[in-house]
């Protein structure tokens, strides 16, 4: 029976453990102190690091853990990132045989262009980096609004409870915005007030999963009228093709307070 332990870092990261309670993998470490604290705390021992993308607060923990522990790095052939054995693309699984954890890896070009996300079909878990938050989605730094959102709408296509383990507790932010995009959407209302509950708690709003992401995420709702009519509302949109209304909505969301 495997576990995921949700393992916060920096002021809005999470890193992800995924155990059996003997042996663990990691999902983006960005920092090794808190990975080795959990891993005394709950007596695992880690055998495989898991990467979605090159950017520091995803890989900066990596060296550290493997001067601990020598184990396979998995991470996307196309991004540059240091220290990786195990190169993956589209299409390729990881098997990790000590867990009987099975990931198949996709790729979702956006964020970065080498970006990749891990499914692990049996657990229905997603672990998606930077590129489908909670209400929102990662910023474009390399890639193009059409890839991003073809990215995008690959994750949307997973099983409706398919639980997302995104990379930042972003969401009470990205619900504000998905308010003013979609201010008729009354799932998403009630999704606001549910979610800040739990901030008020102190607890994380992640996991989110596929289905509730499709109804209160703008993102990953680029192809309705009601957005499109708010993008126009807006002045921000001229012609309703998916993917103008995917990079308004993206550029609204940079500048949006
Ligand atoms: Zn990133
Ligand atoms: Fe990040």
């Amino acid at each position: 029976m495997l576990n995921v332990l949700t393992v916060p870092a920096f002021s809005d990261n999470y890193l992800w453990i995924i155990h059996d309670g003997v042996n663990a993998a990691v999902v983006d470490p960005g920092d090794a102190t808190p990975i080795l604290d959990a891993l005394n705390k709950h007596k695992l021992s880690l055998i495989a690091i898991l990467l979605t993308h090159h950017h520091s607060d995803h890989v900066g923990g990596v060296a550290r853990l493997l001067q601990h522990y020598d184990v396979p790095v998995y991470a996307p052939r196309k991004d540059p990132i240091a220290h990786v054995t195990q190169p993956l693309d589209e299409g390729d699984t990881v098997s990790i045989a000590a867990l009987d954890l099975k990931l198949s890896v996709l790729d979702v070009p956006g964020h970065t262009l080498g970006h990749i996300a891990y499914v692990a079909k049996e657990q229905g878990w997603l672990f998606c980096g930077d590129t489908l938050f909670a209400g929102g989605c990662g910023r474009l730094f390399e890639g193009t609004p059409a890839q991003m959102l073809a990215s995008l709408e690959k994750l949307a296509a997973l099983p409706d409870d398919t639980k997302i383990y995104c990379a930042h507790e972003y969401t009470i932010a990205n619900l504000r915005f998905a308010m003013a995009a979609e201010p008729g959407n009354d799932t998403l209302a009630a999704r606001y007030k549910t979610e800040q509950a739990k901030r008020e708690q102190g607890l994380p709003t992640v996991p989110s999963s596929i289905g509730l992401e499709k109804s209160t995420n703008p993102f990953l709702r680029a192809r309705l009228p009601a957005i499109a009519r708010q993008l126009m509302a807006e002045g921000r949109l001229d012609k309703q093709d998916p993917v103008a209304v995917f990079a308004a909505l993206r550029e609204w969301k940079n500048g949006f307070r």
